[in-house]
């Protein structure tokens, strides 16, 4: 398979990957929200609610990266473990949506790759994409970036380190096409990163990462069904 006009797939990869059927949804406004959530916690939750409140869309889909090209140590063998934890982080809230589509992708997914998946799987649904600002910085050295800032909108949300402002004056600067919108959030200084070596060595991570989500966490990758008990 070429990469061809960032895309690694063809028409028929896409038709191909459609044989399980598409998850339904009656939503008109989507917020897409990729990452690697390794594990999901409360910072993910928290941005995913605010952005949902005050975006006005009708679902925000958790999209969990098979393997992210930007993250080499991610093994695609986690995935169904990430993707339960994703369930059981969102728990209750229906307009909150676990959706692992990029599985359905050729790997690695580029984050343009998956939002013209998206935009051709769900024709009638208008999409923007969540990130925060750490994500936001980088945003010029992903894939196809330019064309992907033509494509979709982008709602960002603080983080340590990266001051809103600034980070969108550079990025703007090499992508001067960027659609963005910031939702107010306050600073949640908590990363994947420290949480996962917290509990590699069985210390408390005192509720940012829930209950139910530890509880998935504990049961490890060889633990859970294939599919993360998700049918996306
Ligand atoms: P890691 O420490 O492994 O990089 P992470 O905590 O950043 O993980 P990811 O799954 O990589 O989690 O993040 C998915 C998205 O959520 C990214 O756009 C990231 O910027 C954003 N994000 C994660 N945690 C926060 C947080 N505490 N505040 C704001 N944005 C966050």
């Amino acid at each position: 398979m070429n990469r061809e006009n960032g895309v690694w797939y063809t028409e028929s990869d896409l038709n191909r990957s459609q044989t399980k059927p598409l998850p339904a949804t009656s939503a008109k406004k989507v917020l897409l929200f990729g990452g690697t959530f390794d594990p999901p916690h409360v910072g993910h939750l928290t941005m995913a609610q605010l952005a949902y409140e005050q975006t006005g869309v009708d679902e925000v889909w958790f999209l969990p990266a098979p393997s992210p090209p930007h993250k080499a140590d991610i093994a695609d063998d986690t995935f169904a473990w990430r993707v339960a934890m994703v369930s059981a982080l969102l728990h209750d809230r229906p307009h909150l949506r676990t959706m692992p589509l990029e599985a359905r992708l050729p790997r690695p997914s580029y984050t343009i790759d998956t939002v013209k998946a998206c935009k051709k799987w769900y024709a009638g649904v208008d999409f923007m994409f969540l990130l925060g600002a750490d994500s936001l910085a980088h945003l010029p050295t992903w894939s196809g970036a330019t064309a992907l800032c033509s494509l979709i909108p982008f709602v960002v949300a603080a983080r340590e380190g990266y001051p809103i402002a600034q980070t969108m004056a550079k990025v703007r600067k090499a992508l001067p096409n960027l659609q963005v919108g910031v939702i107010e959030m306050p600073l949640l200084d908590v990363s994947s990163t420290w949480l996962r070596e917290r509990l590699d060595r069985g210390q408390d991570t005192c509720e940012l990462v829930p209950e139910r989500v530890l509880d998935v966490w504990w049961q490890g990758p060889n633990g859970v069904a294939k599919d993360g008990g998700d049918q996306a």
